[in-house]
């Protein structure tokens, strides 16, 4: 952070403050945002995500990403400022007078343009809605706040499905009705797996259950860092 020097606190939540600081060297502002990180060393990985996430974007529609660092106990992400503000303050500003139809399509243009560029890369980002959306002096849209958004993993949860019927020759989830299957499909209740296969797979089908997509282990991490990835590498 000493490569910045703060010039003011632009926004405020419940995540921590997003500021306005100018580089040092090059004398640009840009916008920090500082997120709070979890004591929990399990909640850490959520905590980055935002910052993962919002890096791999690159659109002239999307806030841009300069750098992320941790300091103390929390997460910084450098990007650029979008000096229009939110487009709820645009809103707010307006007052009695409408906004002319050329500005609504070509705005509208723009945020599908940020969403597909999201959406292509398998990215939702959960939390669309105008005070996430910031504009430039320009008068140009720069979607931000990817503090909710996720890797579109639902497959995940269907792999872990055949896994399990691989294992097991059943399906986890058996009901005699809708209602039931509904039941245990949320509460992630399905029988263990045999001692006879590897904990790790327990484990992993543990994982790849959870009931929030956002818990469940994406397959880069499947293939390359969980815990049963080594096993996985000797069969690919
Ligand atoms: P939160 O997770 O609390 O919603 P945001 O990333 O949405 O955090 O930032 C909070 C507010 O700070 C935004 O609604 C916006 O007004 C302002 N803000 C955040 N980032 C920028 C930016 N890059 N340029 C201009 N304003 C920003
Ligand atoms: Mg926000």
């Amino acid at each position: 952070m000493e490569r910045y020097s703060v010039q003011k606190v632009i926004g405020e939540g419940s995540f921590g403050r997003a500021l306005l600081v100018r580089c040092k060297s090059s004398q640009e502002k840009y916008v920090v945002k500082e997120v709070q990180l979890p004591k929990r060393h399990s909640e850490l990985e959520n905590s980055r995500r935002e910052a993962i996430l919002l890096s791999r974007m690159k659109h002239p529609n999307i806030v841009a990403f300069r750098e992320a660092f941790e300091a103390d106990d929390s997460l910084c992400i450098v990007m650029e400022y979008c000096s229009g503000g939110d487009l709820l303050q645009r809103i707010q500003q307006q007052k009695a007078e409408q906004f002319c139809v050329d500005d609504i399509l070509r705005w509208f243009a723009e945020m599908c343009a940020a969403a597909l560029h999201i959406h292509d890369r398998r990215v939702l980002h959960r939390d669309l809605k105008s005070k996430n959306i910031f504009l430039t002096d320009n008068g140009t849209i720069k979607l931000g706040d990817f503090g909710s958004a996720c890797i579109l993993n639902s497959d995940v949860w269907s792999l872990a499905c055949v896994l399990y019927e691989l294992c097991t020759l059943k399906h986890p989830f058996q009901a005699s009705s809708w209602r039931s299957l509904i039941f245990k499909v949320c509460r992630g209740a399905y029988p263990p797996l045999p001692n006879r296969l590897p904990y790790e797979l327990q484990y992993l089908l543990k994982q790849m259950f959870k009931t929030n997509p956002k818990d469940r282990p994406s397959l880069h991490s499947i293939l390359t860092s969980h815990r049963v990835s080594r096993l996985l590498r000797t069969h690919l």
